[in-house]
């Protein structure tokens, strides 16, 4: 029976190019289980678009004398040809800066505000008296109280994960000009967070198929109990206020962008020409999957469900994946010093398919991982070149060079080929189980060990000896390993779609691998094939150290 499955993925600020730890984090994932899902054929929409707004964008916009919105159109642009490139399958990805989003976040706002989920109130608030203005979130720096990280921001700690707010940073300082702020008086809305503790504890507590890492660190904050937090700013870029007297103050980025999710939906539903199509997934039996780096949790397991609890009738979350942190060579991934891999940069002399899969074979699911240029030439030379590559490449090469172009008739089958086919059966029905549970990197590896199996099962056959005696027996043996082939396609076709649309191809297959589902892949005697060619590159091992030079260097980003 077909599903219905909303997959929303966290906002990126565009104030910088998209790089590695983006598509690790959580739009590899999110590719890979909307593409799976799809080929189970479910209904699926999967949004997301560029958080235009926030300290991020504003702060990159003064520094470099532009204005907010020159910068994220800078960056948006280059998301959306990453995206492309990468193979992103989004039903719609937007930004903030869309009058349809500014309208819904009004609807949520005061539609809160109407329920008394929010109140105004007056607070002390961080001035630097030489800019003379206030600093909100990330104009303000300082120590974490809770892990002593010295680079703590006034919104959050990245080190640790937790929210900040500015008078809880110890030693503060303008991010600007490093004068010690003074705090002054402020009136802004605050989210009544504090009303809804009981129900999202009871409501987590149900979540028992969350990721134990999401799961605990949501019920540690709930056992502490939730503060109400100020949802407004005295700044001038963002989502307007829409009440009288607040014309100088704007929206937070972290209430807003996560309303993003559902003007997203709704702007889809408007451009498909279905206007009320978005309630399909928002009102009706519908899995909703928010995929998130890890220091975004907060925001989608307690602040956005307290939001749609106030604001009633959608959907909660069903799952909320949060990944880790992607590591380069061990080391935190930092803007400033450029310790940085970027998208685009990387596809200029890469194929997006060995990026996609170095970095599924190596997602940050429970802990941190991380890349370096050599795992990642290694992993491309010994697994996909050397391991599915090469068994793609022989059995077709061959098999076209001497069948005619044909796929062979198979004879009888014997135990080794039934037992790989029964393998290739298998792979199918566990790799399926454990894309559904979001587990991608042991789904890759399952998929992977099939192409190791069918490689050891014609090593041991030999065709290409065997043809010279008995090319009907060779001409099994290609076939039973040509059916493994078949059903690797639909396995990595959620992983590597490009190179599995190839294969679909040579195999003689017509239309989208897409389109195939996900299914037993029957595979007719005589099909005509198509003439293969390699599917992925071998690299020089010298490139490592090459690429790794550019680490840290200026690049001009
Ligand atoms: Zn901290
Ligand atoms: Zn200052």
């Amino acid at each position: 029976m077909s599903e219905r499955i909303f997959i929303g993925v966290g906002w990126p600020y565009v104030n910088g190019p998209p790089h590695i730890g983006h598509l690790a984090g959580a739009y590899l994932p999110a590719d890979i289980f909307a593409r799976y899902h799809r080929l189970k054929g479910n209904e699926v929409l999967m949004v997301s678009g560029s958080d235009r707004h926030g300290t991020p964008t504003t702060i990159r916009a003064e520094q470099e004398g532009k204005t907010p919105s020159e910068i994220s159109d800078r960056y948006h642009k280059l998301f959306v040809e990453a995206w492309q490139k990468l193979g992103i399958t989004w039903d719609l990805y937007t930004s903030t800066g869309t009058a349809n989003h500014a309208a819904v976040t009004h609807d949520i706002f005061l539609t809160l505000l109407k329920k008394d989920y929010l109140y105004k109130a007056t607070t002390s608030q961080p001035y630097c008296p030489k800019c003379r203005r206030f600093l909100p979130d990330r104009y303000v720096e300082g120590t974490c109280p809770h892990c002593h990280d010295t680079g703590a921001r006034g919104d959050q700690c990245d080190q640790c994960g937790k929210p900040l707010g500015a008078a809880e940073l110890v030693n503060p300082h303008c991010r600007t000009c490093g004068t010690a702020p003074e705090f002054r008086q402020t009136e802004h809305f605050f989210l009544k967070l504090s009303a809804f503790q009981e129900q999202l504890k009871a409501w987590v507590k149900q979540q028992s198929h969350w990721r134990p890492s999401v799961l605990n660190f949501t019920l540690g904050f709930l056992e502490e109990g939730l503060h109400d937090r100020a949802i407004t700013r005295d700044i001038d870029w963002g989502v307007s206020v829409p009440v009288p007297g607040f014309e100088n103050k704007r929206i937070y980025v972290w209430f807003e962008n996560i309303i993003g999710y559902l003007s997203a939906s709704k702007e889809w539903a408007q451009l498909k020409g279905d206007p009320e199509k978005w309630r399909d997934f928002w009102q009706k039996e519908c899995k909703s999957y928010y995929f998130i780096g890890k220091d975004n949790i907060v925001f989608h397991t307690m602040n956005w469900p307290a939001a749609l609890m106030g604001y009633g009738g959608l959907n909660l979350p069903y799952d909320v994946p949060a990944n880790e942190y992607l590591t380069i060579k061990s080391k935190k991934v930092s803007k400033s010093r450029n310790w940085q891999v970027y998208v685009l940069d990387f596809l200029s002399r890469y194929d997006p398919d060995p990026l996609r899969y170095y970095i599924s074979i190596n997602m940050p699911e429970t802990s941190d991982t991380d890349f370096s240029w050599d795992g990642f030439i290694r992993r491309n030379n010994d697994e996909l070149v050397a391991t599915y590559g090469n068994l793609v490449n022989r059995v077709l090469t061959f098999t076209y060079k001497n069948f005619d172009g044909t796929v062979p008739q198979p004879g009888e089958l014997d135990a080794p080929a039934r037992d790989l086919l029964k393998k290739a059966e298998d792979t199918l029905g566990e790799v399926d189980e454990l894309i559904h549970g979001c587990h991608f990197r042991e789904a890759t590896r399952t998929a992977m060990s099939l192409a190791q199996e069918a490689n050891r099962y014609l090593d041991e056959k030999a065709p290409w000896k065997s043809i010279k005696t008995d090319k009907h027996q060779a001409g099994t043996s290609l076939y039973v390993a040509m059916v493994a082939i078949a059903q690797l396609k639909t396995l990595f076709a959620p992983f590597l779609p490009f190179s599995s649309q190839k294969v679909h191809d040579y195999l003689g297959f017509s239309g989208s691998v897409a389109d195939e589902g996900w299914r037993w892949q029957e595979l007719p005697a005589g099909q005509k094939l198509v003439e293969p060619k390699a599917l992925f590159v071998k690299l020089d091992p010298k490139l490592a150290e090459e690429e790794a030079g550019r680490l840290g260097q200026e690049t001009g980003h």
